[in-house]
């Protein structure tokens, strides 16, 4: 059997490689065989596996069999190399022996060639069986796999004569740009001179190695901190700098990882506490001694059993073990002890927690105030109980209404009928006239059993107070005396009305409550004297309240009611959805005498005929006319008006199925303006339909929505040219302003 060899060629074309390789076949089985013709492409395969030679010609176009042999003596490998030269170049031979080949024949030399390989390599087999030699391979092997950055540096050039693998794939050089290059190239902020000094003391000898921190730029500009320990080491009478660089990158990260983590469980609002298997605490977070009252000493290496009462008697805590040290999570209410010899009812989480090798270690409680949780599942029910009455209450109003109708109805029949008898038709007249409070307070109650809009508008102050105070001259006690004052003259608030409505109602509740033996109920609203602001107050001449409880109304679940008459929720929904308008609210309260609550809320400033008069010059000329798409009428109406006020032609369209159909007749048309929510999607393919007909028209889409909503019914806004509801005359101008200069710029 002939001996098998692995063999690794540096060649331009691959024609050499060939012949050689037939003569190599008479006296050997190749095992394996690669081509290189770049000294990157050498490196690349050189490391990583063992060869059993190296055949490489003398000059190639990208390299030469000069640098492939220094890259082998700098990489510590003893690979015979066999030069092949077009000429019988003396000189060239002369300088690949020196650097160590093993051979230089010219090309027409196969013979030759083939004896020197012959001998060397049963030289070789010999030295194979030799452990120091695969140790050494081994050695090199792992430099060259080896995470760190490794390199060899020229003590007198500072170029780097030999850089690992890690070096190429992190810094993203190649091997060959890196051979040009020096330390000064790739380490921030580093001068020749500094670099000097730095090495200075293992180039003397005065330190056996140094250790600096240093921030390695990659070549597109990503640093990687490092630390390097640099050693002088000698090589065939040279000597070069070693230098061993470890990326702290990934340590820092995966430290300040864990700082973060480790403030979430430090600032958790859960009570938090680490055990061993063995249930020896180990740790426990701030909150889970303010829940417990227990101090670290007291706590920190002691049983759990210290803390949890429950789990000494019964089998809970057998299942909660059980449960996570196969891995799983336990959940359930455990009793906490505290310090004071108390009991605190908790959630418990239970998790385990595993090492780097998978194995659960120990076990990590997660306690959530039990009494906290009980409370706010007591609120939701009480809400949910409302909402269903809610809905009962709109179900039945609906019948109701229609009962009032007719009873009103009848009423009006007998009266007229009875017009003669004044004594019986006075009484019919009060009939129709209940009917009528009668079906006014239903209505009422439908408006608050629907599902609410929720949308910002842009409302009438004096009209929204007059609306909920109707309804509350309709089921107030009598004793309650209200007085109305609405002088706003026509003022304007952005807001959602149905929430303006639920706080007016809320005050005007507490007012009540607050005057068990009637008085009198004031409410006003005005504009302020800056006339910057609408002003809306709720006055009662009722309780008031002292300091402490002033200080506390807007508190969530703060409550002086007795159990079933107040949840503490009220003021705090107040002061939520005041904020929510970005509008405030006061409190003066005189015990005794009474309260007044103050909401401020910003003016709208929506003179549009004065913004309009003034952007009237820059208004865009449209040859064509404008769509429009909208379901609803008044909106189709509003726009039409406001476009033909302005010059604009205006063609209308209820939703895509009517556009569609008059969409061949449609002339000239120069921009869209469409509602974004129609029924069926109806607005997308509306869009789509124009724009292949009317190439890159500017199409403007109208909302009620804002973005989040938009974003829960999967509707797209990005790069959508977007106005909002209800439209005024400044903003669709300026839209389209907008929109024409965007075309005119994409038409270019
Ligand atoms: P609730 O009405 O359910 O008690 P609120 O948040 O509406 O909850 O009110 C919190 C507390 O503020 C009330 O319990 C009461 O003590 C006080 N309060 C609110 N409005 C008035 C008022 N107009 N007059 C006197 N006290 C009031
Ligand atoms: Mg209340």
């Amino acid at each position: 059997m002939l001996p098998s060899v692995s063999v690794l060629f540096v060649e331009d074309s691959g024609v050499e490689k060939n012949r050689i390789l037939e003569a190599l076949k008479k006296h050997f089985t190749i095992e394996i065989h690669a081509l290189a013709a770049t000294t990157d492409e050498f490196h690349e395969l050189l490391t990583g596996r063992h060869w059993d030679m190296v055949v490489t010609e003398e000059y190639l176009s990208k390299t030469d069999a000069f640098e492939i042999l220094d890259i082998i003596n700098a990489s510590g490998r003893e690979i015979p190399v066999f030069v092949f030269s077009a000429y019988s170049d003396v000189r060239g031979a002369v300088e690949c022996v020196r650097r160590g080949a093993a051979d230089f024949r010219t090309k027409d030399d196969i013979i030759g060639l083939m004896d020197s390989v012959k001998t060397l390599l049963s030289r070789k087999k010999v030295l194979k069986e030799n452990a120091e030699e695969y140790e050494k391979e081994l050695l090199i092997d792992i430099i060259e796999e080896s995470r760190d950055f490794i390199f060899l540096i020229d003590e007198k050039t500072l170029k780097f004569r030999y850089v690992n693998r890690a070096v190429i794939e992190k810094t993203g050089y190649s091997f060959g740009e890196l051979r040009n290059m020096t330390p000064v190239d790739l380490v921030r902020n580093l001068s020749a001179e500094v670099l000097r000094e730095r090495l200075s003391g293992v180039a003397d000898g005065e330190q056996d190695r140094i250790v600096l921190f240093t921030e390695i730029i990659s070549k597109t500009g990503e640093i990687h901190q490092s630390e390097a320990t640099v050693q002088l080491v000698y090589r065939k009478n040279e000597s070069l700098f070693y230098a061993r660089l470890e990326d702290l990158s990934e340590k820092i990260r995966t430290h300040e990882n864990a700082m973060r983590m480790m403030q979430v469980v430090e600032y958790s609002t859960s009570g938090i506490f680490v055990t061993e298997k063995d249930g020896t605490i180990t740790y426990a977070n701030p909150k889970l001694h303010r829940q417990t009252g227990f101090s670290e000493k007291d706590i920190i290496g002691s049983n759990i059993n210290v803390i949890k009462s429950v789990l000494d008697d019964s089998g809970e805590y057998e299942r909660i073990w059980s449960t996570v040290l196969s891995g799983r999570r336990w959940a359930g209410r455990t009793k906490s002890k505290t310090r004071d010899g108390g009991e605190i009812e908790v959630l418990s989480f239970v998790s385990p927690i595993r090492n780097s090798k998978g194995e659960i270690t120990n076990l990590a409680f997660f306690d959530e105030d039990a009494t906290l949780a009980n409370e706010m599942k007591m609120q939701l029910i009480h809400a949910q109980k409302m909402e269903t009455l809610g809905e009962l209450a709109g179900g039945i109003a609906h019948d109701f209404n229609n009962v009032l109708t007719a009873v009103g109805g009848f009423a009006g029949v007998i009266s007229r009928k009875l017009k003669d008898r004044k004594d019986v038709s006075y009484l019919a007249d009060k009939l129709v006239e209940l009917a009528e409070s009668g079906r006014s307070l239903t209505q009422g109650l439908l408006g608050y059993s629907r599902k609410q809009e929720q949308e910002f508008r842009i409302i009438d102050a004096d009209r929204t107070v007059r609306k909920v105070t109707d309804i509350i001259s309709l089921v107030f006690p009598e004793d309650i005396v209200i007085d109305v004052e609405t002088e706003c003259g026509g003022a304007r608030i952005r807001a959602i009305e149905s929430q303006i409505e639920q706080i007016l109602l809320n005050l005007a509740n507490n007012a009540r409550d607050a005057m068990p033996d009637g008085g009198l109920l004031t409410v006003s609203a005005s504009k302020s004297l800056s006339g910057k602001s609408v002003l809306i107050r709720i006055g009662d001449t009722g309780t008031g309240m002292p300091a402490d409880v002033l200080a506390n109304i807007f508190k969530p679940f703060f409550t002086t009611k007795s159990e079933g008459k107040g949840t503490g929720l009220g003021l705090a929904i107040v002061k939520d959805l005041m904020d929510s308008h970005g509008a405030k609210i006061f409190c003066e309260s005189v015990l005794g005498q009474g309260t007044v609550f103050t909401l401020e809320f910003p003016l709208i400033d929506i003179d549009e005929i004065s913004f309009a008069a003034a952007t009237a010059d820059s208004l865009v000329k449209l040859s064509g006319s404008v769509v429009v798409i909208d379901d609803d009428p008044g909106v189709r109406e509003g726009i039409e008006t406001m476009l033909s006020e302005f010059g604009y032609r205006a063609v209308c369209f209820d939703g895509y199925p009517s556009m569609y159909n008059k969409l061949e007749y449609l002339g000239e048309v120069s921009i869209a303006v469409i509602d974004m929510v129609l029924a069926d999607s109806g607005s997308v393919m509306a869009a789509e339909a124009l724009l292949e007909k009317y190439g890159n028209l500017p199409i403007i889409y109208m909302t009620g929505y804002d973005d989040e909503s938009l974003r829960g019914k999967g509707i797209i806004t990005e790069g959508k040219a977007i106005i909002k509801k209800p439209v005024f005359a400044h903003s669709l101008l300026k839209a389209m302003a907008e929109a024409m200069q965007e075309k005119s710029v994409s038409d270019r």
